[in-house]
């Protein structure tokens, strides 16, 4: 995913922490929305747009690994609850 980044583009990150990619539309949004892109010091280059009252930046592949670990945790207790369930 960072191959295609220029030399000057990543010094622009490095000094203000994230360059603006240009307006996208994704599916189910009404309208398009500012993307950024920015380091993230797990994936390294990454793109996002600015979620929340917060206006935060988050690394879609680190969410991705969130709701990954989410599901595997999860997952156990449901195993745990229904093997009781025949005791
Ligand atoms: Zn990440």
């Amino acid at each position: 995913m960072s191959s295609h980044i220029k030399l000057l583009e990543r010094l622009k990150i490095q000094l203000q922490g994230h360059i603006v990619v240009g307006r996208e539309q994704r599916d189910g949004w009404k309208e398009s929305a500012e993307f950024y892109m920015f380091k993230c010091p797990v994936h390294g280059y990454v793109k996002n747009y600015v979620k929340g009252y917060g206006k935060r930046l988050e690394c879609p592949e680190c969410l991705l690994e969130m709701k990954n670990k989410a599901v595997e945790d999860i997952q156990p207790e449901l195993i745990a609850i229904n093997r009781s369930a025949f005791d």
